[in-house]
């Protein structure tokens, strides 16, 4: 922590895979990987590894670590098969589906050993991701075999 700078430094991550500071792509930029707008990027083009940033954030925190192809493939796994107990949250205990995202991903980081305080889908890396999914495709299997059994997600 240093002290005596009243202006905190921008966030500028760097790539996880090769170490370079990342840029940052807006829609429209030659590096921007999308076409349609998905707001700004942190990017860093030889890995094609990015991340978005906070929605409504004017200083583009990155909302987690850079993904390259396989890294995004496996987010978009975790979210996909979490996103039925999240649902089922939803009906069951009538919350907000962002509460439930929020404590599903609460029950995996402590199911994968991450501080739940500091997790969220954005911040797992590969290797994490992996053991995430696992853990939920365990979940949906003992739901399978023992279906009278309350869901893991009040823990
Ligand atoms: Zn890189």
């Amino acid at each position: 922590m240093r002290v005596g700078r009243p202006v905190k430094p921008l966030p500028h991550p760097d790539c996880d895979y090769c170490g370079a500071l990342a840029t940052l792509a807006r829609a429209g930029d030659e590096a921007y990987p999308y076409r349609d707008d998905h707001g700004p990027l942190w990017i860093c083009a030889p890995c094609q590894a990015w991340i978005g940033t906070f929605a409504r954030s004017t200083r583009n925190v990155p909302l987690g670590r850079l993904a390259d192809a396989r890294l995004r493939e496996l987010k978009v796994k975790l979210h996909a098969a979490l996103e039925p107990l999240v649902q089922a949250k939803v009906r069951r205990d009538g919350c907000n589906v962002f509460e439930a995202r929020s404590k599903g991903m609460k029950w995996l980081a402590q199911a994968i050993g991450v501080d739940p305080d500091k997790c969220s889908i954005h911040t797992l890396d590969a290797d994490q991701c992996e053991r995430a999914i696992a853990v939920v495709e365990d979940f949906e299997q003992a739901r399978e075999n023992h279906p009278s059994d309350s869901a893991a997600d009040d823990r």
